[in-house]
């Protein structure tokens, strides 16, 4: 929905597109409506960019990074930067976490861990910018090789908006390590705490052009973005469809991307687990950010003879779980937006009128208001494996259990959908953990622990249709630069 209306008194005005170190209202003039998951109604305004602005950001990365305003700093000149960014984060650190709780409908303790992270990313690839270095390589008599790093250009970035703080730290943190120029298009969902950190890169001192944001609508200005010829690398969090689509652009342009596409991730306990360790975690990492996290655990393969001991004490847990707005401590919080809440009802709903048992169903609190996007978490199980809960991804506070045989089995049954993003093992058995380890087709794994990807240092991507490339720790600036050979006759 397009305003071009003044917003009421009580919304949040839009800001405009942040380029070359200012605001600028979108050419079209027109707005979005932001709605507050938690409280069903629109409390925030953002600028509409589309194509124009898209063209406007893009130039001012270009010369950013070709007259060397930006490019020609040193490593350590960048780390600090990116390191002052970080504590500005910290410093003003109430103000993102209200805003990122409101924005998203987070329950304040996942806010302040989400923004804790934001910070660290900055702080993390701040003291990276200078540790990245080529090496000597040996050839024939008479040369002097050596292979060295160095940025990509312009990178552009689309991001989603289950965790918009994060992802941008994740994602502009090495880029602009490497020395490149960016533009990011947040999603326009929520994108608020985005707009403000951009702000704060400003007050840091990136110079203008280093860091743009355009927000608008993903078919226009995530399009315009995906599909310039004017960069040279782009980053891509959200839905396999939309992934399709920019791998398509970046290969008309010739350039390369980093797609991380989300998961349905298995849980697999085995009969010798610590349950009581691994119960509270099972837990946690469905109904973490309401179950809108592409690594969450969605799916719990529980060994046959495990079933009747482990079952039982998930569903005393998970029965007890309560949604509600971000204040009143919940045990998580709404789902983004109405269209987002329906698509994930419509799989309970189809679910359920299919005839799969549930297991255990939360509730939301008495004090969450009335039009909130509020969806409360269910256990369904024994889920068949070919049901569209066991292999397809929701997106929301839903559990599917489902029984295997052995190690074998396990393996089988985890790795038999289109995903592989990560997964946890829960067993005693050390060697039986290893052989997982090895053979899951995924880019993360845990043992005894679930992380759901967290870990600024942890490399984090997966394969198959959870998409390419690794983004956090070391490898994500391996991603954000290319390796030049230099070969010197002497
Ligand atoms: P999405 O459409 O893939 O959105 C992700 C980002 O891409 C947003 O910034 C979006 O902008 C932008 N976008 C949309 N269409 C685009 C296009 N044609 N070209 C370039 N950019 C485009 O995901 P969604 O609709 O928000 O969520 C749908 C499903 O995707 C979810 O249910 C979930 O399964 C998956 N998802 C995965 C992740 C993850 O972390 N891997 C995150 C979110 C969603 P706008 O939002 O402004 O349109």
């Amino acid at each position: 929905m397009i305003h071009d209306q003044p917003p009421a008194a009580d919304v949040l005005p839009a800001k405009g597109c942040f380029i070359d170190n200012r605001w600028v209202p979108a050419v079209s003039g027109q707005t979005l409506p932001v709605s507050a998951p938690a409280e069903g109604r629109v409390f925030a305004e953002i600028a509409a960019g589309g194509r124009e602005d898209v063209d406007r950001a893009v130039a001012a990365a270009r010369a950013a990074y070709e007259t060397g305003s930006w490019s020609r700093l040193s490593a350590t000149e960048r780390g600090r930067l990116l390191s002052r960014l970080g504590q500005l984060i910290e410093a003003n650190f109430e103000e993102l976490v209200a805003l990122e709780a409101r924005d998203c409908g987070k329950p304040l303790a996942t806010a302040r861990a989400d923004i804790t992270a934001t910070a660290r990313y900055f702080e993390y690839y701040g003291g990276a910018a200078d540790k990245v270095h080529g090496e000597q390589i040996p050839f024939m008599n008479g040369y002097y090789v050596t292979g060295e790093r160095e940025p990509l250009g312009v990178t552009g970035h689309v991001i989603p908006w289950n965790y918009p703080a994060q992802m941008t730290g994740r994602t502009l943190g090495p880029a602009l390590a490497m020395g490149n120029a960016t533009i990011l298009k947040p999603a326009e969902d929520a994108c608020l705490t985005v707009l403000r950190i951009a702000e704060l890169a400003a007050e840091a001192g990136f110079p203008e052009g280093a860091i743009n944001v355009v927000p608008g609508l993903g078919h226009e200005a995530g399009a315009a973005l995906s599909e310039h010829p004017g960069i040279d690398f782009i980053s891509f969090t959200g839905s396999p469809q939309v992934g399709t689509m920019i791998q398509t652009a970046a290969a008309r342009n010739h350039i390369g991307c980093v797609l991380e596409l989300g998961g349905k991730s298995p849980q697999i306990v085995f009969d010798d687990a610590d349950f009581e360790a691994a119960v509270p975690v099972i837990v946690a990492a469905i109904v973490q950010n309401a179950g809108q996290t592409c690594s969450a655990g969605a799916r719990l393969l529980v060994q046959r003879s495990a079933w009747d001991r482990l079952i039982p004490m998930v569903v005393e847990r998970f029965a007890k779980l309560r949604a509600g707005k971000p204040e009143d401590t919940p045990d998580l919080g709404p789902i983004i937006s109405a269209k987002q809440r329906e698509r994930v009802a419509g799989y309970i709903a189809s679910a359920k009128a299919a005839g799969l048992p549930v297991l255990a169903e939360g509730a939301v609190q008495e004090e969450a208001p009335e039009g909130g996007f509020f969806v409360p978490p269910v256990l369904f199980g024994p889920v068949p494996r070919d049901a569209a809960l066991a292999c397809e991804e929701v997106f929301g506070p839903v559990l599917s259990a489902l029984t295997f045989e052995d190690e074998a089995d396990a393996l089988a049954l985890a790795n038999g959908t289109e995903y592989g993003l990560i997964a946890g093992v829960w067993t005693s058995d050390t060697a039986r953990a290893v052989r997982l380890a090895r053979r899951l087709r995924v880019g993360q794994v845990y043992v005894n622990a679930y992380g759901a990807g967290g870990g600024v240092e942890l490399p984090f991507g997966g394969v198959k249709k959870s998409g390419h490339g690794r983004e956090k720790g070391f490898e994500a600036l391996y991603e954000f630069s290319a390796l030049k050979t230099v070969v010197i006759k002497h």
